[in-house]
Order: C-alpha cells, then structure tokens, then sequence
C-alpha cells in the first residue's frame, strides 16, 4: 500500500496510507486531539475529517481553539435546525442555511408560519439529535441522481441550488445526518463530524425572507439562531441579546422621541425636534474636529447627469443602488450615493501646485442609495443619510502623514464617545490597479502611520480594494458590540478616471492620491449605535434637553421661565415643563426622557433664587445657585461627561 507524507503545524511529519481520513491524522497524534477534531485544514482547505488524505499535504487540526471552529460549528448547528425541522413539518421546503457572525439562519417555506411554541418544539428535537450524536456523512452522487431525487421530494429549490452551484460536475456532494431518511441536504460543506459536537445553541427569532432575498420569489420563512462553542460564550451573548433588545434604538428613539419613519419615506428617518437637536450637535461636533485640522466644510450638488456617474464608473457597476432621476429630455440624472465623484470635480474646477496639497474636503450634504426596502430597519439601513464625509487629495509622499493626522483624530473623536476600537489593514488584492512598487509604498507608509501613532492593529492580508489599501476601524460599544465605523482608504483609480492632476516642483503635472475617509460613518448609523451605546441616557454634551426647569405649582411659573431663560442665555439647552401635574410625576417624566438634569423650583427657590437640582439617575442634589448650576454644566459639557463633575450642594464642594 502506498504512503503518504502529511506535514503538521509545528513542522513534524507522519505517514500514513494513501486514502485515509484526515481524522487518522489526529488519532496518530493524540486520543485526546482525535476527540477533540472538528475538521482539518489541508493544504490550506476547510475539509471534513472524514476526508481522505490521497497525497502528500500539510495538516492542521481544528478543534474548538481554532479560528475556523465558530463558523464550521454554526453552519453545521443550521443543518441540524433544517433536520429537526423536516423531522417535524415534513411538508417544509429547505432553502439555505449559512453560518453569519451572529450565528446562523435556514430559510424555510412554510405551509404556515412558525409560532414561537413551534420554535420550542425544533429546539428540543435539535438538542434530541444532538444527544443522540448522529453522524454528519458525506456522499457523492451523480449530479443528474441528486437532482432527480430532490425533485421527486419536492424540493425544486435544491435542484435549482445544484444547477446553479455545480454546472459541469459529474457528482455533487450531499450531507446526510444519521441516514437520508432523517436528513439529507445538498451542500459543499464541511461540518463537524457528528450532531454530538454541537451543544451550545439556542434558536433566538424568525422573519419574513425571500428565495435570494428578491421579493419577485417564492416568500420564505426565516429562522434565526445562534451557536457557539462552549455554553459560557452562548449565555454571555444571549445576555448581550437581551440588553440589545433593551436598548434597540428604534424603541428607544421613539420613546424619548428622536425621530419616526413614515411609509411614504421607506428608509428615509423624520427627525424630531430632539433628534435634530443631537444631529446638530454632532455635525458641529465633527466640524470643530476637522476644520481647525486643515478640511475645509464643502457643499456639492446632489443631482448629478449620468455622464458623471459612467465617469466614476459607478453607472455600470452601481447603478441598481441609485435613484435615477429625469431632467429635462434627454437628461439621465442620478441622485448622488455617495460624495467622491463630486469633490473630483470640485478639486478639477482649478489648477493645484503641489504646494496646496493635501487638500482636504468635508462634506455633510444627504446621499442616497436605493435600498431594497425589506431590508430597511431603523437608522442601521436607510436609503437617506448624510456621512461625515472627507476626501483628501495628496502626494504619493504624503500618504503616510496625512494617515498618521486622520489616525489622531479617530483617537480623539472616539475618545470623546468613550468608543474602544480597533483597527485592521487590509494589503493588496489579487487583482489590483497600478504597480506593485507604488502599492508597497503606500503600505509600508500606512504601517509606519499606524506605529508612529501608537496603533494597534491587524492585517487583513489581500482583502484591499482593487483601487488601494485601507484602514477599517471597529468601535465596540458598552456592551460589547462591534460596528465598522471609521475608514480610511486610499485610491489609486478615481484621480485616473477624473484625470486629477497638481503641479509638482519640477512644473511637470502628476496625479495625486485620493484618500476617502469617514470617522462616524454616517450620522444615522452613528447615532443609532450612540443610542444604543448610552441607552438613550447621553452625556450632557450630547443630550438633546439638557435640563428641564420644574415648577412645583403655577405660581413658580414666572420663575421657572427666567430659570429656563438664563441657561438659554448660557448656551445650555434646557426646556420648561408647565404641565399642570405633580411634581413626582414630572421628575419620573423627565427621569424616562433620560433629561441629565432637572431643576426643581418652590417657593424657597423662588425666593433665594436658586434651584433644587436633580439628576437622571436619581440623585438629589440639593440647592445651588442658577449660576453655580451653570458654571458645573458647562464644565461637563466642556470635558465631554468624561471627568464628570457632579453637583455637591454648596458648602459642601
Ligand atoms: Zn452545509
Ligand atoms: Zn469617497
């Protein structure tokens, strides 16, 4: 019999039979690591264990340690949601099932939409087939068998899946868990050797989805679960669950009214007064960031004639996500979805000597995508919004400074939220523009930014764009969430396509580099995650009513009012609750409206001129003079709530 030669991890080899699983790999290593197997690596290759080892190969393990387990665990986790649901509903159509970073989902169709006592049910046969430890087989048939016999089940949805995903192959693979009677699905795979690894799951909602995500198909029905590798990881992020759902900025932007969103508009947010007002602010907010670092604040059209959109490229490549709009006749207009191609323009409209640059654009005009509207859900996918938009336009040689400025200010806008982050590079792609020198210039200048500013970070190594490097940045928020927010990419191709130019010191004319740049992202989206973040309770400088004047009865009316006057006057935002109610019931109103602050005034306060001030969360404060209040708010609207102040009562401060 002949031998083969596999290669391990840490450089060691064994040999083994030509066609043995992979699995025999583990078992010559250890007994402990061959129950431990998840699947293998081969050559770079996700496979089962099952999988035979025909040629020499390098092998690694994975078990539940390995990057790799998390996703092979989920997606096998969505197989055996399909089998218990099948087991279950046999008259259930299978669509497909893929792992995602929150855990995995099947799409169904459904002779009746799924309850959540239904849930329950596939819950429970999920944890039965575990139990039960059934083996994940795979098996090849013959391509033209595997369709007949998905046909013949009634599952036309599979035999479409293998037209499309195997044309030319003579077999095509599909996964039985037990036996096909229990469960067979048509998949590439690979997944866990058997039902018994997976332990940690919990099925979390469902929804309405389409065949493809096209409304024009079949309606389906989606389950939603999640799945990890131990029991620990999977209680901690159904706490996290538990306190998104708390926290969910659609419920809590309604309930301290920030903004709505009309049918008429679909993905497109009314902001409310409040709303705007924390808009507003953050707008001035980025401004004061950028503006004093060298952007100047532009405003470009938000029409544009196609003839800029096939310039940019954007009219072959992303015209499906644009509202197209008609001038006058014979005038194919776009709707702007994003900045770019109009500050090209803008740099375009004058000459440049290499002395002006970088120059630096800041845009925060509304832009447009045409989003399928039943994926639209609250400010995280709209098809309105505005971004904290900046492009600069520099030197091949100024790349890394410039980088090292944009990784300065992400610091400090973060900083300011409270926001960790993290951040990662990603290199050059397999296909890419340009030449190689100049791509590893500029990464080497990002890499020197990166350490020169202090930043960690980690490579994404080949996931550039084709036009250029970048830099993505992820906040997590209080709890514990990740969001892409803050990017940085550089672009070799639009100043080719818009023939950007500048004078260089030798008067000969040379392209500059475009680096397209966001910190919040958009605004939608960052306010939605800063809801989130705070649970709608935002630190003074950021909250929309700062504080709200209380009179305890009508005659404190006038008072109340030069109360709320004088902060005005100060630059505070406070508002005046002259409702005829109680007092309790208007501090428990402003308390649920999470205002920071609340000055209560009596007779007493009428008469010394002071207030009674109390905080959100409940604390009382005691007396203290409207000017003592306001030198301390403005002090925490001044360090951005990070070193907070707090309002001893006087006398004791
Ligand atoms: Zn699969
Ligand atoms: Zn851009």
């Amino acid at each position: 019999m002949s031998q083969i030669t596999v290669t391990l991890p840490d450089g060691s080899s064994r040999k083994l039979a030509a066609g043995a699983p992979v699995r025999a790999v583990a078992e010559a290593i250890s007994p402990g690591l061959a129950k431990a197997a998840l699947a293998a690596i081969v050559d770079g290759k996700l496979v089962d264990l099952a999988c035979p080892l025909n040629a020499d190969a390098s092998v690694t393990i994975v078990t539940d340690r390995s990057p790799e387990a998390l996703m092979l665990a989920r997606h096998s986790t969505a197989h055996l949601l399909a089998a218990a649901v099948t087991n279950l509903f046999p008259t259930v159509q299978c669509g497909i099932g893929p792992a995602t970073d929150e855990g995995f989902f099947y799409d169904f169709i459904v002779p009746r939409p799924f309850v959540p006592d239904d849930l329950e049910k596939i819950e429970a046969k999920m944890h039965e087939f575990a139990r039960a430890d059934y083996v994940y087989e795979r098996q090849m048939w013959p391509r033209d068998e595997a369709k007949a016999f998905f046909a013949a089940r009634g599952e036309p949805l599979k035999v479409q899946l293998i037209d499309e995903k195997t044309e030319g192959q003579h077999d095509v693979s599909c996964y039985t868990i037990k036996d096909k009677d229990t469960f067979i699905d048509f998949c590439v795979g690979p997944h866990v050797p058997s039902t018994g690894k997976l332990k940690a799951f919990k099925l979390t909602s469902t929804s309405n989805a389409y065949w493809k995500g096209d409304a024009r198909n079949p309606a389906m029905q989606r389950v939603y679960g999640t799945a990890f590798l131990s029991e620990k990881d999977l209680k901690a992020h159904l706490t996290q669950l538990e306190e998104a759902k708390k926290r969910d900025h659609r419920k809590v932007g309604r309930e301290i009214g920030l903004f709505m969103f009309h049918p008429w508009a679909p993905g497109a947010a009314f902001w409310q007064e409040k709303g705007t007002t924390l808009y507003n602010v953050l707008a001035d907010y980025m401004r004061g960031v950028l503006l004093p670092n060298g952007y100047v604040e532009v405003k470009t059209p938000l029409i544009y004639n196609k003839a800029l959109w096939e310039t940019s490229g954007h009219w072959d490549h992303y015209r499906q996500n644009m509202f197209l709009v008609q001038g006058s006749e014979h005038e194919q207009m776009g709707v702007k979805a994003m900045n770019c191609p109009g500050h090209y323009l803008l740099y375009s409209g004058q000459a440049h000597s290499y002395r002006e640059l970088p120059i630096r654009f800041h845009e925060q005009t509304p832009l447009h995508r045409n989003e399928e509207s039943g994926v639209l859900g609250g400010l995280t996918r709209v098809r309105q919004f505005s971004q904290d938009d900046g492009h600069c336009f520099v030197t091949q040689e100024q790349i890394g400074d410039e980088v090292e400025r944009m990784l300065g200010l992400i610091r400090r806008v973060y900083g300011d939220f409270g926001l960790e982050y993290a951040a990662k590079l990603s290199t050059r792609p397999a296909e890419f523009l340009g030449e190689v020198a100049t791509w590893d210039s500029a990464e080497s200048q990002l890499k020197a930014a990166l350490d020169r500013a202090g930043q960690a970070y980690t490579i994404n190594e080949g996931d550039g764009a084709f036009y250029g490097p970048k830099i993505d940045f992820d906040v997590t928020d209080a709890i514990g969430r990740k969001w892409q927010c803050a990017t940085i990419q550089l672009d070799y191709n639009a100043p080719q396509r818009f023939e950007l130019t500048y004078t260089g010191a030798d008067n000969a004319e040379h392209r500059p580099v475009v680096i397209h740049r966001a910190i919040f992202g958009s605004f939608e989206r960052f306010i939605a995650i800063l809801i989130e973040h705070y649970n709608g309770a935002f630190p003074l400088w950021l909250a929309p009513v700062q504080a709200v004047v209380l009179p305890i009865s009508d005659r404190h009316l006038g008072y109340a009012a030069s109360v709320r006057d004088r902060l005005e006057a100060a630059g505070l935002r406070a508002s005046l609750d002259e409702r005829q109610e109680k007092i309790g019931y208007k501090i428990r109103e402003a308390q649920l409206q999470k205002i920071p602050y609340m000055l209560v005034v009596g007779d007493k306060e009428s008469a010394e001129g002071t207030v009674s001030v109390r905080s959100r969360s409940g604390g009382d404060f005691g007396p203290d003079t409207i000017d003592g209040f306001m030198t301390k708010a403005r002090e925490e609207v001044r360090s951005k709530g990070q070193v907070p102040v707090g309002h001893a009562a006087p006398g004791v401060a």
